[in-house]
């Protein structure tokens, strides 16, 4: 199928800023997709920043060679995010590597679509693991490292939001448990001047959900702007949220969706 528009989008800092020189992040499932746009953009901005991955380690020496070249400091782990020793292990390991940990971005996730009726227990189980149990022990992992200033970004989805086509039972209670999360650790991180976000994602052109998939159209469709967006504009939100423009943001929930929530 031919690809649908997607947003054109320049999303780098511009040159000789760098907001988070000298901090340190984690983002999880930053092989590819939006987790690489994420870790890259982070990097770009001044971060030394640590990714895992599930099974793509030749991805991820790409994500960090990428940044490596473009000046940045950058190092990968293999970390299931439905493991929960694997999750706390990587946290550590990426505070050990860079001596602190200020931004942790919950990115990983896994997608699984399909009639109410036909999901099997085993699907809602390793689901809630990746998107729910993994979010949840990694921001309990990392905020033993958080000092005030901290940031804690989930990547939700619009489909958390709005059901606009069948199919999605899974999905979605999986990714609305994040507002639950998010709102719940603001509260209680917010005396310690760390902020915790959601980022709800509309149809992003990566391979979970390629602008030229067979449902491609149906979801441009269900966006005001009639398009898909690149992971660069998550990248983006999750960058403001993580630097200083984001210090009195906590508990929200921000659409880069192209207005799919319309
Ligand atoms: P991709 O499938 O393109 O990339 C997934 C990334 O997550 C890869 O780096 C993959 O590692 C990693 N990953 C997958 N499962 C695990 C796991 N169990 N443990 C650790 N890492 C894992 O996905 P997207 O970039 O599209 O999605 C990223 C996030 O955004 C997800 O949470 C998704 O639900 C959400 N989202 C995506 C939308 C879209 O339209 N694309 C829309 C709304 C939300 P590896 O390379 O090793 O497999």
């Amino acid at each position: 199928m031919e690809k649908v528009r997607t947003m054109t989008t320049t999303t780098a800092p511009a040159p000789g800023t760098r907001p988070l020189a000298g901090k340190a992040a984690l983002v999880t499932g930053g092989s590819r997709g939006i987790g690489a746009a994420i870790a890259e953009r982070l990097a770009a901005d001044g971060a030394a920043v640590a990714l895992t991955y599930h099974s793509r380690d030749d991805l991820a020496d790409q994500v960090v060679k990428r940044i490596g070249e473009a000046g940045g400091r950058a190092w990968a782990v293999r970390a299931d995010a439905a493991d929960p020793e694997a999750v706390r292990a990587s946290v550590a390991a990426a505070a050990d590597r860079f001596g602190r940990l200020d931004i942790l971005v919950n990115n990983a996730g896994a997608g699984v679509l399909g009639p109410f009726e036909q999901i099997a227990a085993d699907d809602v189980d390793r689901v809630l693991a990746t998107n729910v149990r993994g979010p949840f022990l990694a921001a309990q992992a990392a905020a033993a490292h958080l000092a005030e200033g901290g940031r804690i970004v989930s990547i939700g989805s619009c489909m958390a939001e709005r059901a606009a086509f069948p199919g999605g039972s899974l999905y979605a209670t999986s990714k609305a448990a994040l507002t639950g999360l998010t709102k719940a650790l603001a509260r209680e991180l917010g005396p310690r001047g760390i902020t915790v976000n959601l980022v709800h994602p509309g149809p992003i052109d990566t391979d979970m959900n390629p602008a030229d998939g067979e449902h491609a159209g149906l979801q441009a469709g269900l966006t005001a702007l009639g398009a898909y967006g690149r992971p660069a504009d998550v990248a983006a939100t999750v960058a403001h949220l993580a630097g200083e423009g984001g210090r009195y943001i906590t508990g929200a929930a921000i659409a880069v969706d192209g207005g799919f929530a319309v």
